[in-house]
């Protein structure tokens, strides 16, 4: 996708903080972390969002659930992490090409407030 931002930041042509590159995927820091450590991996193909994934993508999505306890571990998240794909406008998406969020350090609050 021409215009998608997070396909620009995948292809370098938009600046990112970079923390990890292969053949498919893509991981960088938040321009606005909620956390002391927040990056996000992304895959270079274009999904708008994890409503559209289906078989062919099992193992593209495999591979971004074990590279994020590996990157989490290199910036130093060794008491663990949270991982959060927000999903269409009801699960709070807002940039429309799939993208796992691994937040951590400090403290981190539940995941969802009850009163
Ligand atoms: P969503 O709400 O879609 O799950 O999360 C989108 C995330 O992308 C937000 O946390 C937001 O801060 C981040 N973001 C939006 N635009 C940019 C950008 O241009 N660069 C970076 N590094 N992060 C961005
Ligand atoms: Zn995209």
């Amino acid at each position: 996708m021409s215009d998608c931002i997070f396909c620009k930041i995948a292809r370098g042509e938009i600046p990112s903080k970079k923390v990890y590159e292969d053949a498919e995927l893509f991981a960088f820091h938040d321009i606005n972390p909620v956390a002391p450590v927040h990056f996000m991996v992304i895959p270079k193909l274009h999904m708008a969002s994890l409503a559209d994934a289906d078989e062919s993508h099992a193992a593209l999505l495999g591979k971004m659930l074990v590279l994020a306890p590996k990157l989490a571990q290199q910036l130093g998240l060794d008491n663990g992490f949270r991982t959060v794909i927000n999903t269409g406008r009801g699960g709070g998406q807002e940039v429309f090409h799939l993208h796992m969020h691994i937040i951590g350090g400090g403290m981190i609050p539940p995941m969802v407030a009850r009163s």
